[in-house]
């Protein structure tokens, strides 16, 4: 298991981002350190490598830039979840809870074929609400949830109680 010291390094934290009392884990300067991206795509390789998991199921945005790695080294295809109005064929939604208000994510019909066991893969777990989202999106598909994965977790938001299953994080806080 690579040494994820030096990723842990280069994520940043920056206040009031997006709005006042959200302490943002900036992780541009992790992604701008081969050393450190690649020590992170390997943590989330090992994680996933050798289990059953037909699809990675990448969270729009900073999950497709770990989800499309992930997907190629593990040999399996990937599924884009994006938010409204973003995928140009028929969709699934799902309305789901944010901090102020809601939002909405799609993911095309034809995402995930019935019974596919899938990962999903988002940077960061907070609350849950975005990847909870994403795991409804997958079973109205008959697709199965086999793991959840992100590169941080918020642990005292507590995400990983409202997802239930197989959740993992390489980076806690
Ligand atoms: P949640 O739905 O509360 O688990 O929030 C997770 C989503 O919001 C992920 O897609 C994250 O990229 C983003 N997010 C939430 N809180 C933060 C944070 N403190 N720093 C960076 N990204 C965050």
């Amino acid at each position: 298991m690579p040494s994820l010291d030096r990723a842990k390094l280069l994520i940043r934290d920056v206040p009031d981002f997006p709005q006042p009392g959200i302490l943002f884990k900036d992780i541009t300067p992790m992604l701008g350190d081969s050393q450190a991206f690649r020590d992170v795509l390997d943590s989330l390789e090992e994680r996933l490598r050798g289990r059953a998991i037909d699809r990675i199921i990448a969270i729009e945005s900073r999950g497709f830039i770990f989800g499309a790695p992930l997907a190629d080294r593990l040999r399996i295809g990937l599924s884009p979840v994006r938010k409204l109005g973003k995928l140009p064929y028929q969709t699934d939604r799902i309305e789901y809870a944010l901090e102020y208000g809601t939002g909405v994510l799609e993911a095309h019909v034809d995402a995930v074929r019935p019974g596919e066991r899938v990962a999903i893969v988002d940077d960061l777990l907070a609350t849950g609400g975005t990847a909870w989202a994403a795991s409804q999106l997958v079973r109205k598909q008959q697709g199965i949830v086999a793991a959840y994965l992100f590169v941080v977790e918020l642990r005292f938001l507590k995400g990983r109680d409202r997802l239930g299953g197989d959740v993992d994080a390489l980076i806690d806080y």
